[in-house]
């Protein structure tokens, strides 16, 4: 059994009426999908599968973040996730013309859920993401031309959160 079918879902396994999955979403889940944009992250998925005569509806709840590049100094952040997504599949043998419902195999009933929940999180994400104001990586840039022009480094007094890669680039400026 591969990793990615921890991500199967079995519809004939589904005798409930309400039934719920959770998964996280992180660097070993991206890992598992090919040459994705993505590729870490920390996202809390809870899906409920409620079935309903012949239709299976499936709600996702994507909580957390996805680690991507920063529209404006493109270096690496964190955009928060935060997105609802709904899925509706069948079980049938043959192809259905219905919009948005997924035909699963009654020979092989199994929906993977490991792409879609990829999709949705791309869908989650606004084109244009950026660092909070002020935490773009240009402070840096700033930081070094201040160092190199022997102005002071001013002590970052609003930041509760340092990035750690801030810090081994101060240590730069430092021993240089
Ligand atoms: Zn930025």
């Amino acid at each position: 059994m591969s990793k990615i079918d921890l991500y199967d879902i079995n519809l004939k396994n589904i005798s409930l009426e309400h039934q719920s999955f959770e998964y996280t979403l992180d660097k070993h889940y991206f890992q598992l999908l090919e040459n994705p944009e993505i590729e870490d992250g920390q996202i809390n998925v809870k899906l409920k599968v409620k079935k309903q005569s012949e239709l299976y509806h499936f709600v996702f709840h994507l909580n957390g973040y996805a680690q991507v590049l920063c529209n404006r100094c493109l270096d690496v952040m964190k955009q928060p996730i935060e997105y609802v997504e709904t899925l509706k599949l069948k079980i049938g043998n043959q192809y259905n013309d219905e919009e948005e419902i997924v035909i699963v195999s009654d020979n092989n009933p199994i929906f993977n859920i490991a792409w879609f929940l990829y999709e949705s999180i791309m869908l989650s994400i606004p084109l244009s993401h950026t660092h909070e104001k002020g935490k773009c990586n240009s402070k840096i840039i700033e930081k070094l031309n201040n160092h190199i022009t022997g102005v002071k480094l001013e002590k970052n007094r609003e930041n509760n959160e340092i990035d750690p890669r801030w810090e081994k680039l101060k240590e730069i400026i430092k021993n240089d």
